[in-house]
């Protein structure tokens, strides 16, 4: 028995499902899910002692690699200071002046401290800005587990076969309209019947939570449009695109402008933080300002914004991103090619540092529908594969992957050669 396999069992007495968030159990995948007791760089390293080169990254936030020597520093000097005052201090306007220089449609921004939360509270603040009920959103996006959001949702909820979860009342589901991603067809028609009733529209500029699925052109655009035209306000979900795609997010990468922006993971640098901020005259309505209620024990927690302030500094570097983006391309381009060698129909799509693999013979993926229609038992064959050499995935067919600034040239090129060697026995 493994020390994994010893530590799962173990686990399962006391944690549901052994563990803290659904993906993580390997359910999609099968088998018994990796304990890691150490990180460095490019690489994880388990509860056994093996490597693994890292393609999850925490799920985002480890974009300049793991145990960044400079945020260690910010959290060691942070430590002598005190780990949080549920009041004020420096580090939280550093934050949200750097948020809002990265991010120039955002005027105002509040921490928080998860990407659910952010959406959450996002949400709620355009309901209130509004003085309406409706939302829409995109089946196979994914946005936390947020009540009005676990509609058609992706990630975990696709992964487990929960899209729509139970303990959501149907009287509030039902304020949740659902459209299909790069179709604004949909949108527009959904809007025709429902405009002047729909608080907001919110969906993940590339959607990362049913593999990774970049927006067509025009369809940020016409959601821009929509909006406009029915007094509805646009929000980005940036939790996973925002400063990796680009250093601006999604929104300077395809050049449109959303009203509200959710973030999360990098802007913690590891540690637990969401935010989420736009335009000033929305952004006023919160509390103490407004009438809108958020608030956070934790929230701006200063080791937290230590760690944040620390990796965005780092990614604002001139050529961070071109770099990310080259290796993001290497590790696609050799992938695809490994793939047509051993003659397994492998669909590689991505944009800056986030990636996607699709087993099907079909072209660029753009839909939901689509997605359903991959081989997931071929990938999980491959992803045990990988992991089997020491290479790690998400563990689920519906997860995009990232890369880091960690990972050197001789990293993709030996993923490459491990993964070419897999797909020779998927066939
Ligand atoms: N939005 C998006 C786009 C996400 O990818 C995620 C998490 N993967 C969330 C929201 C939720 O963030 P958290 O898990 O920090 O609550």
């Amino acid at each position: 028995m493994t020390r994994s396999e010893a530590l799962f069992a173990e686990a399962q007495k006391y944690i549901p499902g052994g563990v803290n968030s659904p993906v993580r159990a390997f359910k999609g995948v099968g088998g018994t899910p990796v304990f890691f007791k150490s990180a460095k760089g490019a690489y994880l390293y388990d509860e056994d002692d093996r490597r693994y080169t890292d393609y999850v990254g925490s799920w985002g936030p480890m974009i300049t690699g793991h145990s960044d020597e400079r945020v260690l520093a910010a959290l060691r000097e942070q430590l002598d200071q005190g780990t949080g005052f549920g009041a004020p201090t420096e580090v939280e306007t550093a934050m949200a002046r750097k948020v809002c220089e990265l991010m120039p449609s955002i005027d105002l921004v509040r921490m928080v401290n998860s990407g659910t939360e952010a959406t959450m509270s996002a949400v709620r603040l355009a309901r209130g800005f509004t003085g309406r009920d409706k939302i829409v959103k995109f089946e196979g996006c994914y946005h936390g587990h947020v009540d009005s959001l676990l509609v058609k949702a992706g990630s975990g909820a696709l992964t487990m076969g929960v899209p729509n979860s139970p303990g959501i009342p149907a009287s509030l589901a039902e304020h949740t309209l659902t459209v299909r991603y790069n179709d604004i067809d949909s949108v527009r028609e959904v809007f025709r019947i429902h405009g002047d009733a729909i608080a907001a529209v919110i969906v993940e500029p590339v959607a990362g939570n049913m593999n990774c699925i970049p927006p067509l052109p025009g369809f940020l655009e016409g959601l821009r449009e929509v909006c406009d035209g029915h007094g509805s306000v646009l929000i980005f979900d940036e939790v996973m695109s925002g400063f990796r795609v680009a250093l601006g997010g999604a929104q300077a990468h395809y050049g449109v402008t959303p009203d509200l922006t959710a973030l999360g993971k990098i802007i913690g640098g590891g540690l637990p933080v969401g935010a989420f901020g736009g335009k000033r005259a929305i952004m006023e309505m919160l509390s103490p300002l407004g009438p809108v209620y958020q608030a956070g024990t934790l929230s701006g927690n200063p080791l937290a914004m230590r760690a944040g302030l620390t990796v965005l500094n780092a990614i604002s570097e001139p050529g961070f991103h071109d770099r990310l983006g080259h290796m993001a391309q290497r590790l696609m381009a050799g992938l695809s090619a490994a793939a047509g060698r051993a003659g397994i129909p492998l669909q590689v799509q991505g944009v800056g540092g986030m990636f996607g693999l699709f087993f099907t013979d079909k072209g660029p993926i753009a839909h939901f529908d689509e997605v359903m229609a991959c081989d997931t038992e071929r990938f999980n064959r491959f992803f045990h594969g990988m992991l089997d050499k020491g290479f790690y995935l998400a563990p689920s067919a519906f997860e995009a992957g990232f890369v880091s600034a960690a990972h050197t040239e001789a990293d993709i090129d030996d993923t490459v050669l491990a993964a070419e060697s897999v797909l020779q026995t998927l066939g």
